[in-house]
Order: C-alpha cells, then structure tokens, then sequence
C-alpha cells in the first residue's frame, strides 16, 4: 500500500474525517485548508538552492525561526525587539541558497542586522562562509 491515509501535515487519520480531503498539487493529502496550506509552506521551504517561490511560505518560516531562536540574536545575543517593524531580525540561511542549502527553520538562524551584514560581508570577501567557531574571533583583514 503506497497510499497514504493520514494527513500530510499533522498525521491525523483522514478516515475517521468526515468531509473533504485536501490534496496538494504533489499528490500529498490533508485533512484541512490550514494544515495543506503548510504543508505546500514546507514543501517549497525545502527546495535544495532555490528561495521559496509560494507566497507566504518564506514569511512562515522566519517566523517559526525568531520564535524558535527567542527573537535573540544567535551571534551576539541582542534582543529583537517588538516594535518598530523594521527592526525585526532577518533569519540568515546557514548553507546559503547558492551553495545548495535550502529555507526550512533547521537551515535559519536568527540574526541582528549588524550580524547579519557582518556575516555577508565576510561571505563577500571570502567568496565562502567562515566557519562558526572562527567567526568571532577573526580581525577584518
Ligand atoms: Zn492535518
Ligand atoms: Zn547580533
């Protein structure tokens, strides 16, 4: 039996469901609207070298990372802080997109801006990612 009878998403068994079965355009099926519109979030999170092209699933997952990561900064430990939007932390792909890596939540952590830019601009003149234990004790050449 290759047919799978629970949902995709949060593993409840769609025989025991009355009404409509939800099914993505993968075949993958869900026991509702909310629980297949995740698992089409995940399924274009996890795209190896390629940024989530459904509409919302990128914004899904930062958001799942700055809870995960207490809106905390994983470098320096600043606190994110609610208010004004843009002061919000950017999650930062740990295996870059270019290199293969893809946009699920294990892939992201969360960073302050400053962070954040100091990890591209090391990546920019390196042409790679230091590694983490290097990361904060090099000097900028
Ligand atoms: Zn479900
Ligand atoms: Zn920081």
């Amino acid at each position: 039996m290759t047919e799978t009878h629970t949902c995709h998403h949060c593993s409840r068994n769609l025989h025991e469901k009355r009404g409509r079965i939800f099914t993505d355009y993968v075949g993958h099926k869900y026991c509702s609207s909310h629980c297949k519109r995740i698992g089409v979030f995940n399924w274009s999170l996890s795209i190896p070298g390629a940024r989530p092209m459904v509409p919302g699933a990128w914004e899904y997952a930062v958001r799942i990372v700055r809870s995960r990561d207490n809106y905390t900064c994983q470098d320096c430990g600043a606190q994110q802080t609610v208010k004004p939007a843009y002061t919000l932390f950017p999650a930062h792909h740990i295996i870059p997109i270019k290199h293969g890596g893809n946009s699920l939540p294990a892939n992201l952590i969360l960073l302050c801006k400053d962070c954040h830019d100091r990890r591209h601009t090391k990546l920019s003149e390196r042409g790679h990612y230091p590694d983490q234990a290097k990361l904060g004790n090099e000097e900028k050449p």
